[in-house]
């Protein structure tokens, strides 16, 4: 029943050679005892020699077996013995069959002789001639013999063999093999009055081998109900934080995830869960983004990490972020892709709202500078339109006069045409500065956001009499950002710097904005004063909201400039400068 149940595991598991070749040891051991009952109970010596020569098939199919098992289960001993056995064994069975009238133990049995054993009369062989060829097969058991111990002792060796996992099976074989082919020799031999049955011995060998073996079923049991366990935890942890484990082999449709991905994928439990159907929720602004960064970490490993949407099928959107990365299953050769999802909606929310506060501050904050520029600005506009007016009055005059050349009225006509523009520039400027904000991020030039702010700090440059130096290197990487918000970061750190001016010990009466590339990765930008420097309390308190050091001052500025660089991914830092006044300096990264 032991031999079946193996060859049944091994039917199941092509694998299991182990289990194979016990059931073969285990069918020559119960042919070996039908055989020995033949020739015990056995009253012609034609019948006895007849069986006992049968008798060689199973002890071949025991020996070849057991020296088998022994090197595939302790993968232990030595092969160059494990052959020598094997080879003789088998070339001693066909001498047994096709070579000698009788069997390889006998040359002929002329009588039987009759033994009591356990109460019943059984047969030995009487007169008899022994066979010299027996040494053939009884050759094996030495070999047999050694090979086992040598195995046991190099299993048990082993580092990694700390359960005595072969020690049992070894010294079980050993034992049994030394029994079983000794009382096989002194009875095949006539020293000693009693049949030859060793399948006694071997059927206890089996017993051990059996007893590793099913320790390994046990175990393999064992290890699926653990496995069981930790899946359960690995869920309960899974659901616990709102995340969804799960594993996609490229190429394949099915999805396998952690018990909540049911769930997660929109989908009634009884249905599969599939990469198509995930591709069919995505959101469609979201779809081709997500496939080719999938696609991509498939084609080219790594890992990733996203946000995107989902629509589920009660009409919501839900925002998920999702991380993973790609392995090479060592068996298949197949891409698995293995990750996390959490559904990040609810902060994704927050994120909204904060960042919707944030622009509106920033805007209420951009209102106040304005209302501040206000005289400035409203000079900046006269100016033009006074110098429209006056050349518009002279030109007319002139045309009443009649003393107008073409030459002069191109001139006038450019004048206006210039000073129009200009008022234009400024009007723009202040539109841009007072509309609520576009939340659009684009991909700018440095150039043309300084370009439209320009008017509004030449204006209160003009005003305050402060001379305003522009450096903008040749090739600024172009980069993602918000125009207006970078233009508001400039003009909150140029007009601070002008009020620094302002105070009582300034070298000069300048400010310079430079501009330029730090690699190929981002940009630096800084403006710089020549004023009374950073108040004491330093470079870092300046950055806090409602730090501030001026009469009227709201102290919210700087605190916006900073959380708009870093909504933009970059840093500012504030130091002062050699030579005089301060400089603030920030760093923007190019990517989007
Ligand atoms: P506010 O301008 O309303 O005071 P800010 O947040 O813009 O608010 O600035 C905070 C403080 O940082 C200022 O009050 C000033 O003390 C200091 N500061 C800002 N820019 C400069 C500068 N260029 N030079 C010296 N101190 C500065």
């Amino acid at each position: 029943m032991l031999g079946a149940m193996h060859f049944l595991v091994w039917l199941r598991d092509r694998k299991a050679w182990p289990s194979l070749v016990f059931a073969v040891v285990v069918l020559g051991v119960v042919g070996h005892a039908l055989v020995e009952l033949g020739f015990m109970t056995a009253r012609d010596p034609e019948v006895y020699g007849r069986y006992m020569r049968w008798s060689h098939l199973f002890s071949f199919l025991i020996i070849a077996g057991a020296v088998i098992f022994m090197r595939l289960y302790l993968k232990a001993g030595r092969w160059w013995l494990a052959g020598a056995i094997i080879g003789l064994r088998f070339v001693a069975m066909l001498m047994n069959f096709w070579v000698f009238d009788t069997n390889i133990n006998y040359i002929e049995i002329r009588s039987l002789e009759f033994v009591t054993l356990l109460g019943q009369e059984v047969a030995i062989a009487g007169d008899a001639d022994i066979n010299r060829w027996m040494w053939m097969a009884q050759a094996t058991f030495p070999l047999w013999f050694l090979f086992t111990v040598d195995a046991t002792i190099t299993s048990w060796r082993r580092a990694e063999q700390v359960e005595h996992r072969g020690l049992l099976v070894g010294c079980g074989m050993a034992l049994v093999i030394l029994l079983g082919t000794s009382q096989a020799v002194l009875a095949l031999n006539g020293w000693i009055k009693m049949p030859m049955a060793p399948s006694i011995a071997f059927g206890l060998m089996t017993l051990a081998m059996g007893y590793e073996l099913s320790r390994d079923v046990l175990r393999a049991s064992q290890l699926a109900t653990s496995l069981w366990a930790s899946e359960q935890r690995l869920n309960l942890a899974a659901a616990a934080g709102s995340v969804v484990l799960w594993e996609w082999r490229a190429g394949q449709d099915s999805i396998w995830a952690s018990s909540s991905g049911h769930d997660f994928f929109d989908l009634p439990l009884d249905q599969r869960l599939s990469f198509e159907h995930f591709k069919k929720t995505l959101h469609p602004e979201d779809r081709d983004r997500v496939i080719s960064v999938i696609n991509q970490t498939v084609a080219g490993g790594g890992s990733f990490s996203m946000e995107y949407r989902r629509l589920f099928s009660d009409g919501k959107v839900r925002w998920l972020a999702g991380s993973g990365s790609a392995e090479r299953d060592p068996s298949t050769g197949a891409t698995l892709l293995r990750g996390v999802s959490v559904d990040i909606t609810e902060s994704y929310a927050t994120k909204e709202s904060l960042r919707e506060q944030r622009e509106q501050l920033s805007h209420a904050l951009r209102l106040a500078t304005m209302s501040q520029m206000a005289a400035s600005l409203a000079h900046e506009l006269n100016q033009p339109l006074a110098a429209i007016v006056n050349n518009a009055n002279a030109a007319r005059r002139m045309m009443a006069k009649g003393s107008a050349s073409p030459e002069d009225l191109v001139d006038i006509f450019a004048d206006i045409a210039a000073d129009g523009q200009r008022a234009g520039g400024v009007i723009r400027s202040i539109r841009a500065m007072a509309r609520p904000e576009e939340q659009e991020r684009m991909e700018i030039s440095f150039d043309n956001v300084i370009a439209d702010i320009l008017p509004l700090i030449t204006a209160e440059a003009r005003e305050r009499r402060v001379e305003v130096v522009v450096e903008i290197a040749d090739t600024l990487p172009r980069f993602w950002g918000n125009p207006v918000q970078i233009q508001q970061i400039l003009l909150n750190l140029t007009i601070n710097a002008m009020d620094a001016l302002d105070a009582l010990v300034a070298t000069e009466r300048k400010v310079e904005i430079r501009a330029e590339a730090e690699g190929v990765s981002a940009i630096v930008v800084s403006v710089r004063d020549f004023g009374s420097g950073l108040p004491p309390a330093g470079a870092d308190r300046i950055f806090e909201p409602f730090f501030t050091t001026k009469a009227n001052g709201l102290g919210m500025g700087l605190a916006i400039v900073r959380s708009l660089v870093e909504a933009h991914g970059g840093s500012i830092g504030a130091a002062d400068a050699d030579g005089g006044g301060a400089r603030f300096q920030m760093s923007l990264p190019v990517t989007a």
